[in-house]
């Protein structure tokens, strides 16, 4: 077994270096955490299947030509991204009031927006994330207005592909967070897609009843966790062959 250097360690994932120069390794934990970390748990087998969601959605959005830093997929909880400039805000797009939206303005959940709403959000475990506005992002650097325009434009692309996407599986696609970074080449730099896609970060309802099928489900203590994880990994046609059963995977090899 070959010893990797560990980069970092965030709440449901590790990240490792790659074997070539600028790329990463992310290994999916099982680790849930919600509330700024108030609370935490393990969700079984949670890493799995968001290393298979995510690869799955990533390379969707590759095919219609949004760029992100997936690469492959390495093992059952493993998967190759590139090496990225990390911008350090969280781009929430919202379609349903629901969560901190309903929460800070009383707008009930489920409630349809006029049209799909960005937020932004500061990524800063000891301040828990504060919601930022655009003029907080270019005043401060942490993204220029060009690259905001960008991200943006990505944001309401990823939007409108997934919402069709997931509507096709009747999932409603509530709302979901982005993280962008910036990747550059021999004389260029682009924004990519970084991060997950996945019910760690989506709000995802069944279309008919509501049900919630996302993380909501570990947050509200809604029980039956796992599964909504493997409902979703079951209608997009990925859940692992072996089922649910082969879902704990092999350990991170450090
Ligand atoms: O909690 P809130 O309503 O602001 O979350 C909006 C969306 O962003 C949800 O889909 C949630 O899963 C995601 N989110 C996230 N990471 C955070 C905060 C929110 O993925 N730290």
């Amino acid at each position: 077994m070959s010893r990797r250097r560990q980069i970092y360690e965030g709440k449901a994932k590790v990240l490792f270096e790659g074997p070539e120069p600028g790329t990463i390794v992310q290994y999916f934990k099982d680790d849930a955490s919600a509330f700024n970390n108030k609370k935490r748990g393990t969700i079984t087998g949670k890493g799995v299947l968001n290393n298979r969601i995510s690869e799955f959605l990533m390379l969707r959005l590759a095919e219609i030509g949004i760029p992100t830093h997936f690469v492959r997929r390495l093992n059952m909880r493993e998967q190759l991204v590139r090496e990225l400039e990390m911008i350090p805000i969280g781009v929430v797009v919202r379609n349903l009031a629901a969560g901190s939206l309903s929460t800070r303005l009383g707008i009930p959940e489920g409630t349809s927006l006029p049209r799909s709403i960005i937020e932004y959000y500061l990524k800063r475990d000891e301040l828990q994330d504060p919601l930022v506005s655009e003029e907080h992002i270019t005043a401060f650097g942490w993204a220029s207005t060009q690259e905001l325009d960008e991200i943006v434009q990505i944001a309401l692309r990823v939007n409108d592909f997934l919402t069709g996407l997931f509507l096709g599986i009747n999932i409603r696609l509530v709302d979901f967070k982005l993280e962008f970074g910036r990747l550059y080449g021999e004389d260029e730099m682009r924004i990519v897609v970084a991060d997950e896609i996945s019910p760690d970060n989506c709000r995802l309802w069944d279309a008919r009843t509501r049900e919630k099928m996302d993380k909501d489900r570990f947050r509200q203590d809604l029980g039956r966790v796992e599964e909504g994880y493997q409902e979703v990994a079951r209608r997009l046609g990925i859940l692992p062959e072996g089922g649910p059963g082969d879902l704990k995977g092999p350990r991170a090899i450090q």
